[in-house]
């Protein structure tokens, strides 16, 4: 890991020498749409235009993209603004076309991560390609080795302006996301490759405007090097993503109010706040079990009614209750706590069943 910790050029990033914020549309609609967004971002505090030209969606007959032409306007935001401009690929054809019209960053999606060929197909495409910024966002299930691996693959090629997208990751379970972040495994991730910058996307974790903020101050916590934030001239209309972009003029006034915590927060404090992140990311998930199993209680308690079965049955709670505090015991949990946890729950299992009788 060394070796390829060593060789990730940091030089594109570092030289801004404050968080990198990427903004822009989900996807490139029209010209006017495109040069309205990039004009109304001031370029005081974005450096990198966003735009989605080619769109994986997850069901098909949805808008997959405006294609090429977009690629045109892009190239003009850059010419008028003096704004990098950035788009997302996903085979090598997309990877030459990109390359000739001049796009500065280029991001591989999450469904793309999650492909070896794809990825393997796009690094081939790469090769040589040294000035290139290729931003790779994290696979759609946590899986940091195929994560890494996708950078081993660009890196063999010779890509070495790297960076990593933190953009969530499915879950099946009911989430306040859209896409369940993980700090946790982002630290795990900056402990291996500590060289790699890291990029937040707010707007795919959470799936609407609301909780956009909260997201990005937690990304400030980690001292992430990068928010990558959707934008657009009319959200309300865009034809992808409506609920989750915002305004350039929203996303100014979300900056300031994340200016505010970099200059003030010590590093002591910084820390606190990430132990805290972690803990109410692990609660969030301890209570969304909690509704899950109770759920089932409910379904339970229907069913022994039915079949006329007792609602306490001694033998399975007895041989319940030696299990957990065993798996509990193996990963260094005291007994106290797991039958004080395990007897309320069943007391809350039992009440309900016995409800519904
Ligand atoms: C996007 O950035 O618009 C996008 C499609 O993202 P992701 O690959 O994270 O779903
Ligand atoms: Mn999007």
């Amino acid at each position: 890991m060394e070796k390829i910790n060593n060789n990730i050029d940091r030089t594109w990033i570092d030289k801004w020498n404050h968080p990198l914020i990427i903004s822009g549309p989900c996807s490139a609609e029209s010209e006017q749409q495109i040069l309205e967004t990039a004009k109304r971002l001031n370029t005081s505090y974005v450096q990198i235009f966003r735009a989605g030209i080619w769109k994986p969606r997850t069901k098909p007959n949805n808008f997959e993209g405006i294609g090429k032409k977009g690629l045109e306007w892009l190239r003009k935001v850059k010419k008028d603004t003096g704004l990098m401009i950035a788009t997302e690929i996903a085979n090598a054809k997309h990877v030459k076309l990109a390359i000739s019209f001049g796009i500065d960053v280029l991001w591989i999606g999450a469904r793309s991560t999650a492909s070896p060929f794809t990825v393997q197909e796009i690094a081939d495409a790469l090769e040589g390609e040294k000035d290139t910024i290729i931003l790779v966002k994290n696979p759609i299930h946590p899986d940091i080795e195929l994560w890494i691996g996708a950078l081993e693959r660009l890196l063999s090629k010779g890509i070495s302006k790297l960076g990593v997208i933190h953009r969530g990751f499915y879950t099946y379970k009911n989430s306040k996301y859209r896409n369940q972040p993980n700090w946790n495994l982002l630290l795990n991730f900056r402990k291996i490759l500590p060289r790699i910058p890291i990029i937040c996307d707010p707007s795919h974790i959470c799936g609407n405007k609301e909780g956009i903020l909260e997201i990005a101050k937690k990304a400030y916590h980690f001292q992430y090097e990068g928010l990558m934030v959707e934008s657009h001239c009319d959200p309300l209309h865009a034809w992808s993503d409506a609920q989750q972009q915002i305004t350039p003029e929203n996303l100014l006034e979300m900056l300031k109010k994340l200016t505010y915590i970099k200059k003030y927060d010590q590093k002591s404090k910084r820390d606190l706040n990430s132990f805290r992140i972690l803990i109410d990311e692990l609660d969030e998930n301890i209570i969304a079990l909690l509704a899950e199993r109770m759920n089932i209680s409910k379904k339970l308690g229907t069913l022994k009614k039915n079949s006329d079965i007792a609602v306490f049955q001694p033998k399975r709670w007895k041989n319940m209750m030696e299990k957990s505090i065993n798996l509990g015991k193996s990963l260094g949990i005291s007994e106290e706590l797991l039958e004080g946890v395990f007897k309320l729950l069943h007391q809350e299992s039992i009440k309900i069943q016995n409800t519904i009788r």
